[in-house]
């Protein structure tokens, strides 16, 4: 494999968490309401993901894992939007070239499925498969051919909290989809796929957590901002559990944070470093996904409509709380 095209998948592919997470948006594009995901030591030596989505046509399978072979629509202006997942026919190559893959798979439509193998970019096999609708996806050995890459992943534990923390936000974003994790043998995420967002936030963060919510529900300036803000728990003070979402999307924006923050200074039931699970429902031309390769940190074309819209909803909802 040519070098460029190795460095290159490792823009989109870092480190397991990455992998994981555009393998969870491919199962969510696919229509899945139940995915696993599985890990070994971090999810450098080990990764599976097994959903019940739409699967994959056996003459789409090689396909599949060509550079920029999407089956997604993507025009032009749909890049603009954040309503878009995933690199745009970019993760299947350059995890396989990057790592020994396993793809089984079973379109609802074919009545025998496909198991496909590819290593390092190369194709190893090609077999119809007896296997139940949808898809399930083995990653074995990230890197095992980059070792420049490999040498920059971190211990197993790191890489393997922040697999857990991507499917965190994943879970909490898709209240709809039941979502198990397995880490090292053990089952450490369950979430019911119910549809209520208390019952993945319960999932994830417990029941201390869930005990103080305080529930937001807000319109103001064409925006809609919905969900749950809460004290953190007990050696939790920090800013990993303010869960920020776009029109479903997990983002990073300066402007809600302290927005947030704002708002709840002088709470006594919420305190310094509010956490909150919050989705702001906004009209895609209005945000500016541009700032950030991985589009997690966001701007918008206007920040002040957001500032106050994230302040009241969340004033308003303390003011119900605290009295
Ligand atoms: P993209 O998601 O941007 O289209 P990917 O490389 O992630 O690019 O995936 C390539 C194609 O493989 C997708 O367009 C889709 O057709 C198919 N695919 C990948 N994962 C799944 C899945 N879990 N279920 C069904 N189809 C999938
Ligand atoms: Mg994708």
């Amino acid at each position: 494999k040519h070098t460029a095209e190795l460095i290159a998948a490792g823009e989109v592919v870092e480190r397991p968490s990455s992998v994981v997470k555009e393998l969870l948006e491919n199962s969510i594009d696919a229509g899945a309401t139940q995915i696993t995901v599985e890990i070994m030591h971090g999810g450098i030596d080990y990764l599976r993901i097994t959903d019940n989505g739409c699967g994959i046509l056996k003459e789409d399978v090689r396909n599949a894992f060509k550079r920029n072979a999407t089956s997604k629509i993507s025009v032009d202006s749909d890049l603009e939007k954040i309503g878009t997942l995933g690199f745009r026919g970019e993760a299947l190559a350059s995890i396989s070239s990057v790592s020994k893959v396993q793809l089984i798979t079973k379109a609802k439509e074919e009545n025998i499925g496909s198991a496909y193998e590819i290593d390092g970019g190369e194709e190893i096999s090609f077999d119809d498969a007896g296997c139940p609708d949808g898809t399930t996806l083995i990653m074995r050995n990230l890197f095992y051919n980059v070792p420049a890459r490999y040498k920059f992943l971190k211990k197993d534990v790191a890489e393997g909290n922040a697999v857990a923390s991507v499917i965190d936000k994943i879970a909490l974003s898709h209240p709809e989809i039941a979502i198990t994790f397995i880490r090292d043998n053990k089952r450490v995420l369950k979430t019911a796929g119910d549809g209520k967002l208390m019952s993945s936030i319960y999932a994830v963060y417990g029941r201390d957590f869930a005990s103080t919510l305080i529930p937001v529900d807000y319109e103001l300036n064409g925006m809609k901002l919905t969900g749950y803000i809460s004290r953190p728990t007990n050696g939790r003070a920090n800013r990993n559990m303010q869960n920020t979402f776009i029109n479903g999307r997990f983002v990073k924006s300066r402007t809600i944070s302290v927005a947030l923050e704002e708002a709840c200074k002088g709470s006594i039931m919420i305190g310094k470093f509010p956490s909150c699970v919050l989705n702001l429902q906004i009209s895609p031309e209005a945000v500016d996904v541009n700032v950030h390769p991985a589009k997690i940190e966001v701007r918008f074309i206007n920040e002040r409509p957001v500032f106050d819209t994230v302040y009241h909803g969340v004033k308003s909802a303390l003011l119900r709380g605290d009295s």
